[in-house]
């Protein structure tokens, strides 16, 4: 089965199916490099303070991009492969915030004078798990210590569980000061959601869209997966009408990675109710083809956006990015994370939070940041950082431009990986010339292929295991390409 697929911003994704069994494998989803899973605890809070004093020192100050954390969820939803912590008691919600805040003046102290937030992204968990009043609290805590660009300039942007949100909670996020919303929906079947755990009435989701609408928001986003319990090519297709239906500005339609060894809520779903790899990749097809056919454009990986939307925009441009959040329109931004577990991204180093609560809460008594582990990284992490980003956001590498940013020469530099390459164009994912490493239509669904052939650190991860010598985290803890 092989389809082509024509979108509308000149960028053409092809559908091959043979090609994609061929060349599936498990892999990274690179929004950073390297990857979270290299991160050491050598690396803590004073390399932290070190890099965003020195930027400051420096006068290399870029604006910022936030992030912030909610862990909390009501229920369980047996997909669910992040790290959230499920409960009824809404004093530990109290509790969290507590210490949020606490990081969140650290944070605010460290940066002064270097404060200026461009985008803003609350992320969990489940965001609107905490109340109306302590949102408000929260956002009116950030404003006093961050200097946020106007609402027509800045992204600043929350997900909801449809499920928590009444009509008259958008109306107040958008008050607060929310201008993008992303609502997490997976599938509108009610037997997909009885087996995931996730029953969600789909007029419950239609009025929070509409609200959103109402409120005001600049963009509204919809987040499907495919190759869940109790999924088909018929359940997927209602699912699809009724999105574009609904008409959302950005569409992602992740894979559903079936890990029960590494995620537990996952091991009450029932391997014989998950659709079988043909069926899997049929859904997938059907999910392009059907909302290029209603205009959205492939961005990559997993999204899609009208062809007016910033990310779509941002691409044409040349100005889409790749972080923690997946595609981001804030190339420059340095990326600053409060809460539990999450990362930042200061120059050239990434640090990570406490993952548990207790560590979290613990460090923070300490008047410490609660970083606890992450890198800094080398040169030759920055130069594969800047190819990754490039194949990853705009499916082309200039040779010459990265031969003009740094002091290498390509072809030297990169043999091994351009021998590699070699296979992959014979595959036909990639040509190359002299100048360009171009991804073809039927390699940007495999683009995580690509990216692994300049991932350094895992060919060192792949080579330790051919030897059976390693305990650094393998290719075989990531989820497979598609
Ligand atoms: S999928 Fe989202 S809402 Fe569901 S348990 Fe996981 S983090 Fe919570």
């Amino acid at each position: 089965m092989t389809d082509l697929i024509t979108i509308t911003n000149n960028l053409d994704v092809e559908f091959d199916a043979a090609l994609i069994q061929k060349l599936d494998r498990k892999g990274p989803r690179y929004t950073s490099y390297p990857t979270a899973d290299r991160f050491t605890p050598e690396f803590a809070y004073r390399d932290y303070l070190q890099a965003v004093n020195g930027a400051i020192t420096r006068g290399n100050v870029h604006p910022l991009s936030l992030y912030i954390h909610i862990p909390f969820c009501e229920s369980v939803c047996y997909y669910c492969g992040c790290n959230k912590i499920v409960t009824r008691d809404r004093s530990k919600a109290a509790t969290y915030l507590r210490y949020l805040k606490r990081e969140i003046d650290m944070q605010g102290r460290l940066l002064a004078g270097a404060n200026r937030v461009e985008q803003l992204h609350f992320g969990g968990g489940t965001p609107t798990y905490i109340n109306d009043r302590q949102m408000g609290d929260l956002m009116a805590h950030l404003q006093r210590w961050f200097e946020f660009v106007p609402d027509a300039e800045g992204e600043f942007s929350i997900e909801v569980d449809p499920r928590t949100v009444s009509r008259e909670r958008a109306l107040s996020l958008r008050n607060q000061g929310f201008n993008r919303i992303s609502l997490g929906v997976q599938d509108f079947d009610p037997e997909v959601q009885k087996a995931v755990n996730r029953v969600q009435p789909e007029e419950e989701t239609r009025a929070v869209i509409a609200a959103a609408r109402e409120a005001g928001f600049r963009s509204v986003s919809i987040d499907l997966i495919y190759g869940l319990p109790k999924q088909n090519l018929a359940t997927m297709q209602r699912t699809l009408d009724k999105v574009i239906a609904a008409d959302p500005d950005r569409i992602s339609v992740y894979n559903y990675a079936h890990m029960p060894h590494l995620f537990k809520p996952q091991r009450r779903i029932a391997d014989i109710d998950l659709p079988v790899g043909d069926t899997k990749l049929a859904m997938l097809a059907l999910c392009i083809q059907r909302l290029t056919d209603a205009g959205y454009v492939y961005i990559g990986m997993d999204h899609f956006a009208k062809p007016t939307d910033d990310l779509a925009v941002a691409q044409r441009q040349g100005r889409l990015h790749r972080n923690f959040q997946g595609y981001s329109t804030h190339a420059e931004a340095d990326l600053i994370a409060c809460g539990v577990s999450a990362i930042s991204a200061v120059g050239a180093t990434y640090s990570q939070n406490a993952k548990t609560l207790d560590e979290y809460y613990d460090r923070i008594e300490q008047n410490e940041l609660p970083i606890v582990r992450g890198m800094r990284l080398s040169m030759d992490d920055l130069l594969r950082r800047i190819v990754i980003q490039m194949l990853m956001c705009h499916f082309e590498l200039s040779i010459h431009a990265i031969e003009l940013a740094y002091p290498i020469v390509f072809n030297s530099y990169f043999r091994t990986e351009l021998l590699e390459l070699q296979h992959l164009e014979e595959n036909g994912l990639l040509v190359m010339d002299e100048d360009w490493i171009t991804v073809t239509p039927k390699g940007r669904l495999l683009i995580r292929n690509i990216c692994m052939v300049f991932d350094h650190h895992l060919r060192t991860a792949e080579k330790d295991v051919g030897l059976m010598h390693t305990t650094s985290p393998t290719p075989q803890n990531y989820s497979r390409t598609i």
